[in-house]
Formats: C-alpha cells, sequence, structure tokens
C-alpha cells in the first residue's frame, strides 16, 4: 500500500488543498506517532501559530483524517486515521510520559455489542503503565 500524502489524504475528503493544509499534514505524516498540537507547533517552528494549528487539527478531526487518541495532562493526542492505521489500542507511560501505539499483527475487533440499543461508534481502550524503557531501572 502506498504511503498517504497530504494531498491524497485531503482530496479522499473532497477538502481544499492549501498550503496551510499540506504543511499540517505532511508534519503529522512524518511524525507517524501520536502528537500534540505543542509537539507539531515544536516541529514546524516558526512556520505557523499554535492557534493556527489547533483550528487545522480540528477540522481534519472533523474529517476523520485524524483521530484523537488521548488526553493526558490536559494535552489532546491525536495520530492520523488513514487506511495504515487501523484503531488499536494505546498504552501511556506513567514515569515518562511516552505513549506507545499497541498495533496488531491483525486488526482488532475494538467494536463490541453492548446490551439494549445501543450503536457503538468508536471504542477508546487505554492501557497505563510503566514502558519496557521505565521497567528497567
Ligand atoms: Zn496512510
Ligand atoms: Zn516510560
Ligand atoms: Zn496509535
Amino acid at each position: 500500500m502506498d504511503k498517504c500524502t497530504p494531498e491524497s489524504l485531503l482530496e479522499g475528503r473532497n477538502i481544499k488543498i492549501t498550503r496551510q493544509r499540506q504543511i499540517v499534514l505532511g508534519a503529522i505524516i512524518g511524525t507517524g506517532k501520536p502528537f500534540s498540537a505543542s509537539d507539531l507547533h515544536d516541529s514546524l517552528g516558526s512556520e505557523m501559530d499554535l492557534a493556527t494549528i489547533y483550528r487545522n487539527l480540528e477540522m481534519l478531526c472533523g474529517e476523520g483524517i485524524i483521530r484523537q487518541v488521548m488526553n493526558e495532562k490536559e494535552r489532546q493526542y491525536y495520530e492520523l486515521a488513514c487506511k495504515h492505521n487501523p484503531e488499536h489500542p494505546h498504552f501511556y507511560c506513567n514515569i515518562c510520559g511516552k505513549i506507545y501505539c499497541m498495533k496488531q499483527d491483525k486488526p482488532m475487533r475494538l467494536k463490541s455489542r453492548l446490551p439494549g440499543d445501543f450503536t457503538v461508534e468508536q471504542t477508546v481502550l487505554q492501557y497505563r503503565g510503566i514502558c519496557p524503557d521505565c521497567g528497567k531501572e
């Protein structure tokens, strides 16, 4: 499968390609892991202000191009939601604060049936604990 480009992701949702969106999505694709608005701000340097990044992330999330991963210490983390990155659980390390993607060989079936007339559209599974790096000490 070819890697996604900012253009293919925007075109796939019929969103107008703008320079700003290309920059934000380019940085997101380049990161390849969960990120927050301020992580993006750091990697973009002076190219874009934080308010613009927030606005773009909100739009991309609403369009389903990125998804919310978890909210940690008042920071919302996101990741790319394209076909190369199906939904998976995340592990948050209580010591170093790193977020790990818990990807499986086979896509996990996270959508489950609930009793009654509830329709599940999204399941967010989070683990918390101590990561292998921090466990060594
Ligand atoms: Zn992709
Ligand atoms: Zn850790
Ligand atoms: Zn992930």
